[in-house]
């Protein structure tokens, strides 16, 4: 399939079967912001209860953290945002449309280093930038290029008109609330190095380029978890957590072959060692996950601007120092798209063809659709609902009873239902068994409905 079709295709699905909606569509719509409808929360909602499992319930030297979005502006400027978050944006002189120039020239394989000032990427630009075409109009006819800041400003407690002089930023991540809460959590909740920070939580950036659906949009949701390590002791970790990191993707059930490990080649001053973890999206091999070994530039910045001791004193051995820091961090609408894409299929039978999502049970929006073979039977209504609300004790579930029972699975095929139920006479007037049907073999069993919560217990873990 062309990498345009299976891209129109999922965005089709997805809002059509309320997993992702254009935000504010009815004026038109808002570039590079989405909303997630029904579906889609469920699934992000799944996709951050299996990362905050794998964190925070299942490690017991990792604690969790809601810090704010708007944080002191000294924040960014310790962090190097202010000075250095900067995107380096060309406009095509024909359609006006804005690129980003790292991935333009990135397409036509030559590669510009994050570090480069605005006259060192104009000149690699300037070499290149006849073979460079515009991805909206196919042009090639250029502006400068020029850094452009991807912090979003706001007037947050400032009551005048030149508040862009001074302006508070919506956080570009959510790690540096993590490291300006270090020594909260390390003198309140009893951790000792080695330990971890986990957070979820919504950053914005202003992205210069407003395509590839959710990959990238300007505000989405991050999970970041930084883990506070002895010098020294950092890499031994780093190798754990990048190992822990795969695993958790195939324990979601993505495929193995879908991803991928980047090692970056220019590292920024301060970092150790950067690799992130990528998936094999519809347009190509592209950052899912970065891991990052960040030595202890973090700590040591926060510490030299707010003037603060942000060291540690080992308890057993009273050496101090500032601890180094491994980074996992990933966004939650990122894997969502992966999930999505790699779950998606579209499978012909004869005459009959259907598009399946093969989530795994763990991430499927609705765990059971629960069916009476026909609406207009009121007993077989009254048994399906009776089923549906024991089940939904349990799971996320569906009743559904409107059109033919062929109808409907396609609609939970469709969304990704691993299980349908369907109450019919035999229920009733024979054995007080149901058919489950499962999704991707498509059999069908009769099972007793005392026996349905044990089965799916076993099924759905
Ligand atoms: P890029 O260079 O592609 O703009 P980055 O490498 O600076 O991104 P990070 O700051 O490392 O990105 O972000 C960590 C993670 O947060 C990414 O791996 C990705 O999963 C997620 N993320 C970053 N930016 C966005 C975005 N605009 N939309 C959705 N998710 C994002």
């Amino acid at each position: 399939m062309a990498i345009e079709q299976k891209m129109e295709k999922i965005v089709g699905l997805c809002k059509r079967r309320g997993f992702v909606f254009p935000s504010s569509e009815i004026y038109g719509g808002f570039a590079a912001i989405y909303d997630l409808g029904p579906y889609g929360v469920e699934l992000a909602n799944n996709i951050k209860k299996a990362w905050w499992k794998n964190m925070v319930q299942e490690n017991e030297n990792i604690v969790g953290l809601d810090s704010a979005i708007f944080m002191h502006p000294k924040v960014w400027e310790a962090s190097g945002h202010v000075s250095g978050f900067a995107d380096p944006l060309a406009e095509c002189k024909k359609c006006h449309t804005r690129s980003r120039v790292d991935h333009l020239l990135e397409d036509i394989n030559v590669f510009a280093d994050e570090k480069m000032s605005e006259e060192e990427i104009n000149k690699l630009f300037g070499e290149n930038k006849d073979k460079v075409k515009c991805p909206s109009c196919g042009k090639s006819d250029w502006t400068d290029v020029v850094k452009f800041n991807l912090l979003v400003q706001s007037n947050l407690g400032n009551f005048t008109s030149d508040w862009t002089k001074d302006p508070v930023y919506l956080r570009g991540e959510t790690c540096q609330g993590i490291y300006i809460n270090f020594k909260n959590v390390l003198d309140s909740a009893r951790v000792k190095v080695p330990f971890g920070i986990a957070q979820i939580g919504k950053a914005f950036r202003n992205e210069i380029t407003a395509r590839q659906f959710i990959f990238r949009t300007r505000e989405f949701e991050q999970m970041e978890m930084q883990y506070f390590v002895k010098p020294g002791e950092d890499m031994e970790h780093y190798e754990q957590w990048k190992a822990r990191r795969w695993k958790f993707y195939l324990d979601l059930g993505i495929k193995e072959e879908n991803l991928k490990w980047h090692k970056h080649e220019h590292l920024v001053f301060y970092a150790k060692e950067a690799y992130d973890i990528e998936y094999n999206f519809p347009f190509g091999f592209k950052e899912l996950e970065g891991v990052h070994a960040r030595s202890d530039y973090d700590l040591t910045q926060h510490a030299k601007f707010s003037k603060q001791d942000l060291s540690y004193l080992d308890p057993m051995t009273n050496e101090r120092y500032v601890p180094h820091i491994v980074e996992t961090s990933v966004g939650v609408t990122r894997i969502m798209l992966a999930a999505i894409c790699d779950a998606y299929d579209e499978e012909k039978n004869g005459e009959d063809e259907r598009i399946v999502l093969r989530f795994s049970p763990q991430l499927a929006p609705i765990k059971i659709a629960v069916f009476p073979l026909m609406k207009n039977k009121p007993e077989l209504v009254a048994k399906a609902h009776g089923i549906y609300e024991e089940l939904r004790k349990t799971w996320r579930v569906e009743f559904d009873d409107n059109g033919n029972v062929g109808k409907r699975y396609r609609r939970q095929d469709e969304i990704g239902t691993p299980f349908c139920v369907t109450v019919d006479f035999d229920t009733i007037e024979k054995d007080n068994t149901v058919t489950v049907r499962e999704r991707d073999s498509m059999e069908q069993k009769r099972i007793k409905i005392e026996d349905l919560v044990t089965y799916f217990t076993e099924q759905i873990k």
